[in-house]
């Protein structure tokens, strides 16, 4: 079992409850992730067998979760379907159907919540540990029960997991207030590149330099892009982060008129509507340009402001 690059609440908490899942069905289940679990989620109950390193050999079953294409998985993805049929469980609009069997429900809030739908079908009595798991992977994919995926069928999961033993302040407390005091030194550095566009666009950076210069890496600025759009006015909040010389990762979001996943898809990437990323190849202001270009036709700029860059902070913006 597995998901995607750079896991997230749901990612984690989907694969964590459902490894546990069919544990209690007596299957084994093995967890490959291809990065480590980010410290804001280290609090959640790992199932036994969690791996970093892509397995050798055949298994009965390859569950994909919260991965829109095959690639996400991360590098040997292309020898996965190899080592069983796969069995593809998202909900991002943008899923290419990679499976040999494809569960995906682009009307799901999240990833936790089609797991959720699969327990009582499957016989599983919900435990303790895995509700917190699905109780992390709705309430981080509805951006805390705030986004427009936070339907009622969410906040019905999310009841029905606090009534099975889960804490929401301390769920809270350990994924929104638990920073290492480095993120917020990265946090001021990432602030000062704040640009706005046509007072629709927000486009922050964030460069190795200053991970070098905090301590800190590309974990440290989860959550950065949802900060940026809270800016009044702002539709489409934009993080570019430098994976090295000439190679970016784009994070998208949007506040509901301009759909960020087709715009993520027009680089290869993708998403959801309002939450959507890719990678560009170029350089910092080169992929910042090229975003421009593919956002203006959205109507985020208006007619003659294309090259009009209002710095929200003194001084010129660092790139
Ligand atoms: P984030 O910006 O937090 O990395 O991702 C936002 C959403 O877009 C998540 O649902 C994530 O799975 C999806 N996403 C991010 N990057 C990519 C990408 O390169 N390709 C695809 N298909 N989806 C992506
Ligand atoms: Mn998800």
């Amino acid at each position: 079992m597995t998901s995607h690059i750079d896991p997230d609440g749901d990612a984690i908490g989907s694969v964590f409850a459902f490894a546990m899942a069919l544990g209690s069905l007596g299957k084994e289940a093995t967890v490959y992730l291809r990065d480590k679990v980010p410290y804001r989620y280290e609090f959640l109950p790992s199932p036994d067998r969690v791996i970093h390193t892509l397995p050798v050999g055949k298994y009965d079953a390859v569950f994909i979760l919260d991965c829109g294409s095959l690639f996400r998985v991360g590098s040997g993805h292309d020898r996965i379907g190899a080592m069983g049929p796969v069995v593809n469980i998202d909900h991002h609009d943008t899923n290419d159907h990679f499976g040999m069997i494809d569960i995906v429900d682009s009307g799901a809030s999240s990833t936790g919540e089609i797991i959720y739908r699969l327990l009582k079908p499957l016989g599983v009595k919900v435990s303790a540990d895995m509700a917190v798991n699905l109780y992390t992977a709705v309430f981080t994919d509805t951006g805390s029960l705030r986004y427009d995926n936070a339907s009622l069928e969410a906040f019905r999961i999310c009841e029905e997991m606090v009534k099975a033993g889960v804490k929401p302040s301390r769920v809270a407390t350990m994924v929104y207030e638990s920073h290492p005091r480095e993120r917020f030194l990265l946090l001021g550095e990432v602030l000062r590149t704040l640009t706005t566009y046509g007072d629709r666009i927000a486009v922050a950076r964030v460069t190795s330099d200053m991970f070098e210069r905090t301590g800190t890496n590309r974990e440290f600025t989860d959550g950065f892009v949802e900060f940026i759009k809270e800016i009044r006015g702002i539709e489409v909040a934009v993080l570019i982060r430098e994976i090295d010389k000439g190679n970016h990762k784009v994070s998208m979001r949007g506040k509901g008129t301009v759909d960020v996943a087709a715009v993520c898809n027009a680089f290869g990437g993708g998403g959801h509507r309002n939450a959507a990323g890719c990678r560009i190849e170029g350089t910092m202001k080169e992929t910042e340009e090229k975003l421009l270009q593919a956002l203006a036709p959205e109507g985020c700029m208006k007619d003659g402001e294309n090259s009009a860059e209002l710095s929200l902070m003194d001084g010129e913006a660092e790139t």
